[in-house]
């Protein structure tokens, strides 16, 4: 049982908090992915967790025993840095066998701990190099097999692919998922790449400003964001917002009228959850933001149309994205920029720069927002929910 557990846990460094007030538990044998952009305060909540950084406030519990105050060769965790962090002048063996050996361990345990490691990385044929003889896969490897070697309770990964190109990154997620699998170990993996969090998490926890946004699977954070920084930061491409003025409420939802010089007004209705209308001052008059996934805008036919010149667009084979600046209506962030709505269609589809369209979209699929980022749209159904 490793099961890793935060209890009101804060960090200040001079006088900025950049921790502020952490709790959480993560499951033993769960993979957990902290994500959330630059400077949220990830690699802060983790070097605490391993105990390379002092906690000023809180308890971390590993296994339910209390090691905030513990060493870190004291808490039965292993971690991996971006940097690889190996000794230069040792070979791929002697940098596994090294914190081995200065605990004392018998020469045959280690060289049996080091090769059964290596085959699994399959590593075995660089054990003899030194890391300036390696690739830098390579190296991340390495790296890894000397967390594995120390056979952790709980492995802590600081952004461990970061470093490595495009290809070799989306090879060496699917070893990580795979030695999850095998090991059967918990972990705790940092990155500030969506996707990443999206592929490897059984369970995502959002950080931004040194706090918890959201915590859930990741299809149940891509389909149920607790609020809009939830929802701008998981999905690529990201989700569209736009603003709307309140008309009034019916029995199906919020009455909306989107804001600018529209020509020919758009006006519809999202729908809302009914518990929190009375606390959110949804009054006429009100703006809220709306949310909509590019991939439920489409061309043509649907319930809210909207006349569309194409400003930009990328063809990527099997889907086209196009950024479209629509007729009295502005994205307030949009990937396209300037204001563009980003429309992803899951076909080939031959357009032009500037060419008119019609887009349009089902306004039961927007989210809204309301005056304090919070999503207020009903809960929807997660089709599935990955367990690993
Ligand atoms: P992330 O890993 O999410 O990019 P960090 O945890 O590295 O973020 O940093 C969070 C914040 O704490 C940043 O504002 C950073 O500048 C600050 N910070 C990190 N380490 C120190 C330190 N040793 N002294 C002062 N400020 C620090
Ligand atoms: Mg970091």
């Amino acid at each position: 049982m490793a099961e890793v557990s935060l209890t009101g846990v804060r960090k200040v460094f001079g006088t900025l908090e950049v921790i502020k007030g952490i709790d959480l538990t993560v499951q033993d044998r769960e993979l957990v992915v902290f994500v959330g952009p630059s400077g949220c305060g990830k690699s802060t909540l983790l070097r605490m967790i391993a105990g390379l950084e002092d906690v000023d406030y809180g308890t971390i519990r590993i296994s339910g025993k209390d090691v905030t105050e513990n060493a870190p060769a004291n808490r039965g965790v292993a971690m991996v840095f971006q940097n690889y962090a190996l000794y230069p002048h040792m070979s791929a063996y002697d940098n596994m066998a090294y914190g081995l050996r200065r605990s004392g361990l018998a020469a045959p345990e280690v060289d049996k701990r080091v090769r059964e490691t290596a085959a699994l990385l399959q590593i075995t044929d660089l054990l003899p190099r030194r890391p300036k003889a390696m690739s830098g896969g390579q190296r991340q490897r390495v790296a890894i097999g000397r967390a594995i070697v120390r056979n952790p309770d709980v492995f802590l990964f600081d952004e461990p692919l970061s470093n490595l190109d495009a290809g070799l990154r989306v090879e060496m997620r699917s070893q990580i998922a795979r030695l999850h699998r095998e090991l059967q170990a918990t972990m705790i993996f940092v990155t500030h790449d969506q996707v990443e969090a999206m592929t490897l998490a059984n369970r995502i926890v959002i950080l931004n400003h040194g706090r918890i946004e959201q915590t859930g699977t990741p299809l149940d954070l891509y389909v149920n964001p607790a609020n809009r920084f939830v929802a701008g930061f998981l999905g690529s491409p990201r989700m569209n917002f736009f603003e709307a003025r309140v008309v009034g409420q019916s029995d199906h939802g919020l009455d909306v009228r989107v804001v600018g010089p529209v020509n020919g007004p758009v006006r519809f209705t999202v729908p809302l959850t009914t518990q929190v209308l009375p606390t959110q001052g949804l009054t006429a008059g009100t703006i809220v933001t709306l949310g909509l996934r590019p991939e439920h805008i489409h061309l043509g036919a649907a319930p809210v149309q909207v006349g569309a010149s194409i400003r930009l667009y990328e063809q990527l084979g099997r889907d086209t994205v196009l950024y479209a600046d629509a007729d009295g209506l502005k994205c307030t962030h949009s990937e396209g920029g300037q204001g563009s709505f980003t429309v992803q269609l899951n076909q080939p589809l031959p357009v032009e720069l500037g060419q008119r369209v019609q887009i349009g979209f089902d306004p039961a699929l927007a989210y809204v927002f309301g005056v304090d980022g919070t999503c207020l749209s009903p809960k929807r159904a997660v089709l599935a929910s990955k367990t690993d």
